[in-house]
């Protein structure tokens, strides 16, 4: 079964925000400081919603914090927000950042770490699905998580996704075009990706069960609970 949820995040700076929190969330942490300071705020809210966080965004400073900091906001999460998963970036410092994290979690069901995909020319320390597949495969304990906004499409190519979806239990599922950037709905008129499509097929085609995160540009966050219904409705 696809599960459906969006990204939403807590206090000043964060792309993420909606009027109401919603049922299921990937929770969205910008910055580090920023979390800590409100982070009972947050948890009181989810809780009087009933909000399940189905993953949680590591910050995106999380590599340029200290090692400790870090095991300090993933056990807050953990205990609090009863999420352990837990989305990082692949920037420099990822792989002591990798090291320290199996040594703390490492088979045990605590805790995930997942890493998301960017593009070659983005140069992030480990380049491209392949690195991350690399890591993946030499440590069962982590998984990927495939940014459609990020990747080049000829991964899209299905004698290539399969395998990619294999260690893919989270989606980050948007469009992008040029002249109007990434992190557009999905669906997007202007979109470069067939992204109905490709809902269509990790149903039906790649029999693939996982967790659909939709990450959009604050210019379009009114679009996020009807294209979350939509996707519902084409999954269903
Ligand atoms: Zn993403």
């Amino acid at each position: 079964m696809i599960d459906v949820c969006i990204s939403y995040g807590f206090g000043e700076g964060n792309r993420f925000q909606q009027e109401t929190i919603p049922d299921k969330i990937q929770l969205a942490i910008w910055k580090y400081d920023v979390f800590m300071e409100l982070k009972d705020d947050a948890v009181k809210a989810l809780n009087e919603h009933g909000t399940d966080v189905k993953v949680v965004h590591l910050p995106l400073d999380t590599l340029r914090q200290s090692l400790d900091d870090i095991d300090r906001l993933i056990d807050f999460c953990i205990c609090r927000i009863g999420c352990r998963r837990f989305v990082v970036h692949p920037n420099k410092n990822i792989t002591p950042f990798i090291d320290h994290f199996i040594e703390r979690w490492g088979y045990s069901d605590l805790a995930q770490l997942l890493i998301e995909t960017f593009g070659w020319r983005t140069h992030k320390a480990l380049r491209g699905p392949l690195e991350i597949l690399e890591v993946c495969i030499a440590n069962p304990e982590l998984a990927m998580v495939i940014d459609t906004s990020h990747i080049e499409e000829l991964w899209f190519d299905h004698r290539i996704m399969p395998t990619l979806l294999k260690y893919t239990p989270v989606i980050h599922l948007s469009n992008r075009a040029k002249g109007h950037g990434s992190h557009m709905p999905f669906n997007s008129a202007d979109g470069e990706l067939k992204l109905v499509g490709f809902v269509r097929d990790l149903k039906h085609r790649y029999n693939w069960n996982g967790d659909i995160v939709l990450e959009y540009m604050p210019e379009h966050k009114d679009k996020l609970m009807k294209n979350k219904k939509y996707i519902e409705r084409l999954l269903a």
